[in-house]
């Protein structure tokens, strides 16, 4: 007979086992879909909106059925209506856009979304008076419209991770100069203000952050995210004049 404490154990390891085949799954069902190179890119687009499960959802009901069986990495997901709950999507892909409606209860994969959206109960149910309303709305890019992304909820600089306000980690390639407003890892001014050609030391690593830190460090601000990918600028000052 199993003693209270250990089927209390079996539960929990049963409720981890249910878990880890769910994350498998969406894991594997990319891996059968993206290119080698693409994997870890399209992992980090479903994390990005990890904290959204309807969101999570939409992207998993993709790669589950692939609605036009095109092989192709999603990208980005944006929200072209709301109600109650309930969404209306824009799914991009790398060469792609669909439409997909997506609630807690359920995913519906409504069509290409340059073809709009003929459903009168759904152009409806999310206030579109008709066709033409809709088309309206969505005859822009679809970057115009609102994400749900965690970096646009709450946007942190992109090379060092520190929140909107906050002081970057030194020799952040996106920490602005107080002095030039140039990018304060590049700029000459910490030889400037030191009166030295090259920063020999942590002695006088230590005395910049000091003078830094007298003159005010200018925070991060979202604006200052470069568009651009950053990958491969490693944060670090250089050492010696240009
Ligand atoms: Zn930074
Ligand atoms: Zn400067």
């Amino acid at each position: 007979m199993l003693k209270q404490h250990t089927g209390k154990g079996i539960y929990q390891t049963m409720q981890k086992a249910k878990l880890g085949i769910d994350e498998l799954e969406t894991e594997l069902l990319i891996r059968y879909v993206v290119k080698e190179e693409e994997y870890e890119e399209a992992l980090a687009v479903i994390d990005r909106f990890s904290h959204h499960p309807v969101a999570v959802n939409v992207f998993r009901n993709y790669y589950a059925e692939l609605p036009e069986g095109r092989e192709e990495m999603a990208c980005d997901l944006r929200v072209i209506a709301e109600k109650q709950g309930a969404f209306l999507f824009a799914l991009k892909t790398t060469a792609h856009r669909y439409l997909y409606f997506g609630s807690d209860e359920m995913v519906h994969y409504i069509g290409d979304y340059r073809q709009g959206l003929n459903d009168e109960e759904i152009l409806h149910y999310f206030g579109f008076k008709d066709v033409a309303t809709f088309t309206k709305k969505t005859a822009g890019s679809i970057d115009q419209l609102p994400s749900l992304d965690k970096q646009t909820l709450a946007p942190s600089c992109v090379v060092c991770g520190v929140a909107v306000g906050e002081v970057h980690i030194l020799g952040c390639p996106v920490e602005q100069c107080p002095w030039c407003e140039g990018q304060l890892n590049r700029c000459n001014c910490r030889f400037d203000q030191l009166g030295v050609e090259e920063m020999t030391d942590e002695e006088l690593l230590e005395r910049f952050e000091e003078v830094l830190d007298q003159k005010g460090r200018i925070v991060f601000k979202p604006e200052q995210n470069p568009s651009y990918p950053t990958t491969g600028e490693d944060p670090g000052l250089d050492m010696k004049r240009d």
